[in-house]
Parts: structure tokens; sequence; C-alpha cells
């Protein structure tokens, strides 16, 4: 099959008759955002054997590529549009491999109301590399990361640690529940939770690199500090029973990524409004620590004492 042919088979029915995308037949896409809508931009890469697993499904990969992208969406107010993708395969993979990465496309732009405009693909050695870039629309302002203050609480949506905790789980075939093994193939971008966030939160981001590396990068960014308390950090009833026989879990939940919650920002006099919130998007958000003045990132445990984090959140960077 030539490059071409694939294009009008499988990619061109996903531009789902948007005009700029000229059905993948010209050299560029054009946009034109709606009157009054910024565009919001981002692209992230999903790799075999780095951000999926060794021989993952296209699916897994489809999935994968387009819920990284949208937390990064999600993480700063904006809402999905448009998508181009860049496909880099070992040459000779079977057409079924393109027919399932289409068809779960396919799925992935209708769930979350995007179209294709463009793309490319190449073939050659190593491993499967897919990267996809996001234009979102944002109304109003984007939540950023650099605007927390001291005294603010500090919030995360879900529960934290799940993929980790699934993933050498998985690595080793073992029996993993399927809710379980869900967080690390099919996050869920917290699409609907940045949007009512525009007007709550004085700062967010996406955890997608563990918790204290991503609540580090949002103090460095506002020039603050935080105070973390670790038992009031939200954990599925997996992670909790895994954490009763094995200590060690508290790195992978601090410290593990590909959590895809957001953690936030807020004054404590919008309490209220954040508890009502997280009843309406029946999605838990807790309050897990506050903004402090200075530059220092502190964790205490149950009775109040410090816990060592030197090495937690980089060492699995
Ligand atoms: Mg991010």
């Amino acid at each position: 099959v030539t490059e071409r042919a694939r294009i009008a088979r499988y990619f061109a029915p996903l531009t789902a008759g948007e005009a700029g995308s000229f059905s993948l037949t010209d050299d560029a896409a054009i946009l034109t955002p709606p009157a009054g809508q910024q565009l919001v931009i981002t692209t992230d890469s999903v790799i075999e054997n780095i951000h999926v697993l060794a021989h993952a499904s296209a699916a897994q990969f489809a999935r994968k590529l387009v819920r990284r992208n949208l937390s990064d969406l999600a993480a700063m107010g904006a809402r999905p549009w448009r998508y181009s993708i860049n496909l880099h395969t070992p040459r000779g993979l079977a057409d079924d491999w393109f027919a399932e990465f289409a068809a779960t496309l396919a799925e992935e732009q209708a769930h979350f109301n995007m179209v294709l405009i463009g793309g490319d693909s190449t073939s050659g050695d190593g491993a499967i590399h897919t990267t996809m870039t996001c234009f979102g629309l944002l109304e109003g302002t984007a939540l950023r990361r650099n605007s927390a203050q001291a005294g603010d609480d500090l919030y995360v949506s879900g529960t934290l640690g799940d993929a980790a905790l699934a993933l050498p789980m998985l690595q080793h075939g073992q029996p993993v529940p399927e809710d379980f093994a869900a967080r690390y193939h099919m996050p869920e971008p917290r699409l609907a939770l940045g949007h009512a966030l525009k007007t709550i939160a004085t700062a967010a981001l996406d955890i997608s690199d563990g918790l204290l590396q991503d609540i580090a990068q949002l103090c460095r960014a506002s020039a603050v500090g935080a105070t973390l308390l670790r038992d009031d950090i939200p954990l599925s009833d997996e992670a909790r029973s895994i954490l009763a026989v094995d200590a060690t879990a508290w790195d992978f939940i601090l410290g593990g990524g590909d959590d895809y919650e957001l953690a936030f920002t807020a004054p404590p006099e919008k309490r209220a409004e954040i508890a009502a919130l997280a009843m309406q998007l029946n999605l838990p958000l807790t309050r897990i620590g506050i903004v402090t003045e200075g530059d220092e990132i502190q964790l205490l445990d149950e009775y109040g004492e410090q816990v060592d984090i030197g090495k937690i959140g980089w060492e699995y960077a």
C-alpha cells in the first residue's frame, strides 16, 4: 500500500469534512479559530516501550496519544478542536495496524469532539513513534502555572499512583483489575474540570511526571513553596491495598507519574465552590496541602514529621 493510498483510506475520513484540512490532499492545513477564542497548542509523543508497553496494540497507542495531549489542554482550561498526527513505523508494518489506529482515533475524536487536519508519516528502523499536535480553543483566561499565592490551598483531582502501580504488574503479565489497568492504558483528561477552574483556581497543571515533581514545577513557576500532607493524598482501594503490604508504593504514588490528574491552587474562600464542583463533576477534588512563602517543598507524614523527599520524583523522572 502506498502512503498516499493509506492516507486516503484511513486518515482522510478523520477530517470529517473540515474544509481547512483539504481532505489531507494539500501541503498544509488552514485554521480559522471562532471569533473571540484563542488557539492553545500542545504536542506530545507516545513511543513504544516508553509511554506504552512493548508490543502495545495500535488502539493503545491511539488512546494514550490523544489523552496525553488532551490532559495538557485540560491543564490550560482549553477544549479540544483540531489535531494533526505524525507517525514513524517500522518498515513493512501490517496494514491492519493503521486500520486499527485510525479506527481508534475515530472513536476518540468523536468522544472528545475534535477532527484531524494533517500530519506526516515515515517508515524505517526502530520502535513505533506517534506524535500528536493538538489545537485547542480557549474562552476567557487560561489556567497557568505561575500565579499560585502563599496561603492558597493545594488540591488534586481523582486518585494518584494508580497508573504507576499498575505498570510493573502489566509489564510482568500479572493479572490486573480492569479499572486499574485502564488508569495506565487510557487516562481520563480532566477537561470539564480545567474549564471550570478558569474562574476558581489561581494556578494549575496536569500531573504527568509524578506529584512531587509536578508540584515543584508549579511552585518554581509561581516562586512559592508548598507543604503537602501525605496522608491526605487521595488513593484508590487498589493503591491502598498495595500500600498496606508494601510501603515502597509511596515512591510510585509520589513520583511515578502517568496520573494525568490536575493539581491546582485556590484561596481558602473557594472551598465551598470547589466542593460543589466535585459533586457536580462526580470527581474527587482533594485538598492535600497549602502554598507557602519561600521555595521549599515539604512532605509531612501522619505524625507531622517531615518525610525525606530528596530522591522521590526525580529518580522516576
Ligand atoms: Mg502537562
